[in-house]
């Protein structure tokens, strides 16, 4: 892919406003909305999160939870008894390492139970507004599509991306490719004739065939 500007370009035309589509209003939200959103969608997240926030509002009260009743109120999302399981324990490791508080650095993030790089990029650029790029299903295969990545590994797409895009870049661009990844180039049948960036995407130039 040689023309990155111009895909970076054509997505920001095509997505000027894109946005989270998971609800959160603070760091600690952000944190338990990102590490419930595995194997869900951000609807049925949405869904259990504001049953989940009013009753447990920060850090503090989710951990000291009890896990039958965290699992009880998000039982409706996927993989829920690990979910309940790790969303205490991490808030546990917040009030007892971090003061309460959400870390802004990946190491730290990555420590806590149930995050893995793709939540914690996520609760970097949407909590603290640090330059992250998490890389989900969406923008591993559409960024693969396009030819702005070449990679079976998010973590390698991931850094192809980051090396590619400038970083003042990244949070916008993660949110568009998941746009475009929802809405125009789904995973099965994506629509390439309805696409803006067909004239310079490889997958439907027939360049590769991810
Ligand atoms: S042209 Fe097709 S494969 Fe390429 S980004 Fe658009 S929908 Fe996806």
């Amino acid at each position: 892919m040689e023309n990155t500007a111009w895909v970076l370009d054509k997505l920001a035309e095509m997505y000027p406003e894109a946005k989270p589509e998971l609800n959160f209003t603070n760091p600690y939200e952000t944190l338990i909305a990102a590490l419930l959103s595995a194997q869900a969608t951000d609807r049925q997240v949405n869904v259990v999160t504001e049953k989940l926030f009013a009753a447990y509002p920060n850090a503090r009260a989710l951990a000291a939870a009890d896990v039958a009743d965290v699992e009880e109120m998000i039982r409706s999302i996927g993989l829920y008894h690990n979910k309940a399981r790790n969303a205490v324990a991490a808030c546990q490791i917040l009030m007892t390492k971090h003061n309460g508080e959400v870390p802004q650095t990946i190491d730290e993030l990555t420590r806590l139970p149930g995050v893995g790089r793709k939540v914690a990029n996520v609760v970097l650029a949407n909590a603290y507004g640090v330059p992250a790029f998490a890389v989900d299903t969406h923008v591993h295969r559409v960024s693969g599509r396009i030819g702005l990545a070449s990679s079976k590994n998010p973590l390698q797409t991931e850094r192809q991306l980051c090396e590619k895009i400038p970083p003042e870049l990244w949070n916008e661009t993660h949110l568009r490719l998941i746009y475009l990844g929802r809405r125009v180039c789904r995973a099965i049948k994506p629509s390439c004739a309805a696409c803006p960036l067909a004239a310079e995407c490889a997958y439907a130039n027939n360049k590769q065939s991810l």
